[in-house]
């Protein structure tokens, strides 16, 4: 079978001679209708965040049960599902709290499908437990694939605040692209704050103010710090998400989170913190949350059953893999690019 290959630093191929997999014991074999295109790929591809292994992409995959391991109950052949994506032991608490990306084996596993082990981006996917399957009913599987980190991780990141964010609060999004576009819409549909948009260029911020962000500031400006606080007042953001990481951007929101504020670096940028007593107001959580729980997933898909959110998409051939890879290199996918074998 046709997949895309991880070979090494600044080495992916679309190759043609993959074994489709034999599910055995609780194993799934899908048969992927969507993987989607992820930044963090290019992390992996352009700064070897995963290294000495080789292995098919794709972390955030949807798609129809092709087989199944005789273990499996509860589903049947062409059942749509979405793929969980951080692969747990299973067995240590988080994971029996359905929290498989903060498990106690983490530090001695692969993270999962597309990211040190085989992932989706290919036409079948062998999925190691029905455990990490989350059944998406009448959504399209090419559609919700980047339901499973597009839009769970904001959904987990906007939760851990959610008890900050009323309707008298400013929440700051740096980085509208594909997690920060869904996490403008998550907010919309479950909080009441007031959006203000963070990204770099006209049309991102045009994006961003269609998708409910009241305010759409360009980050580049030399003073987008003092234009954030003449929204805010002198209370300043509750909340800060930045999808970016980069060290101008964690300096942003340092300037801009409120006392007793949230500060959330979801983005892996890279970028560097100095800590300062007084570079951060008091009271300030600063976090690096890292995806979402499987419940969390099954929450997400009833945002998106109920037309909540939505994922704006870019459908893309599987063979066009590496094109695609240097258009999201090059800020030239809006939304989230899907691939379809
Ligand atoms: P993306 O490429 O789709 O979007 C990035 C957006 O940020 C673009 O709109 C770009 O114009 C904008 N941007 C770049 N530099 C900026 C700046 N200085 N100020 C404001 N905006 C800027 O990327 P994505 O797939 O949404 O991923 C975003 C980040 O989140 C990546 O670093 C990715 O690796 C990371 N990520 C983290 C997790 C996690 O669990 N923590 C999960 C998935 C992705
Ligand atoms: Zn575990």
């Amino acid at each position: 079978m046709k997949a895309v290959r991880f070979f090494g630093l600044k080495d992916v191929r679309v190759v043609n001679d993959q074994e489709k997999p034999v599910p055995t014991g609780d194993e799934v074999l899908l048969k992927i209708g969507g993987a989607g295109v992820c930044h963090s790929d290019l992390h992996i591809i352009d700064e070897g965040t995963v290294s000495g292994v080789v292995f098919t992409l794709g972390h955030e995959n949807a798609g129809w049960i092709e087989a199944m391991g005789p273990a499996v109950k509860g589903y049947k052949k062409g059942d749509a599902v979405l793929v969980y994506g951080p692969w747990g032991c299973g067995h240590c608490k988080p994971c029996q709290l359905s929290s498989e990306n903060y498990c106690d084996h983490q530090s001695e596993m692969a993270f999962g499908g597309g990211l040190g082990l085989n992932g989706g981006m290919a036409e079948y996917l062998l999925v190691p437990s029905s455990r990490l399957l989350v059944p998406i009913y009448d959504l399209d599987p090419v559609i919700a694939a980047p339901l499973t980190d597009a839009a769970l991780t904001p959904y987990s990141a906007i939760k851990r605040s959610l008890h900050k964010l009323m309707s008298d609060e400013f929440v700051v999004v740096i980085g509208v692209g594909g997690l920060g576009h869904v996490a403008l819409q998550i907010l919309r549909a479950m909080t009441g704050a007031t959006v203000i948009a963070c990204d770099i260029t006209p049309d991102r911020l045009e994006f961003a103010r269609s998708l409910g962000a009241a305010y759409a500031i360009n980050s580049k400006d030399s003073d987008a710090a003092e234009q954030i606080k003449k929204i805010t007042g002198i209370k300043k953001a509750k909340v800060v998400l930045d999808f970016v990481g980069a060290t101008s951007t964690i300096e942003l929101g340092a300037k801009v989170v409120s006392l007793n504020g949230d500060l959330t670096i979801i983005g892996l940028g890279g970028g560097k913190f100095s800590y300062n007593m007084m570079g951060l107001p008091f009271g300030v959580n600063m976090s690096n949350p890292y995806w979402g729980s499987r419940t969390e997933l099954m929450e997400v898909v009833g945002l998106a059953r109920q037309k909540k959110i939505h994922i704006e998409i870019e459908k893309y051939p599987l063979d066009q893999a590496v094109e695609v890879y240097d258009k999201l290199r090059n800020g030239k996918i809006k939304g989230r690019a899907v691939l379809i074998p």
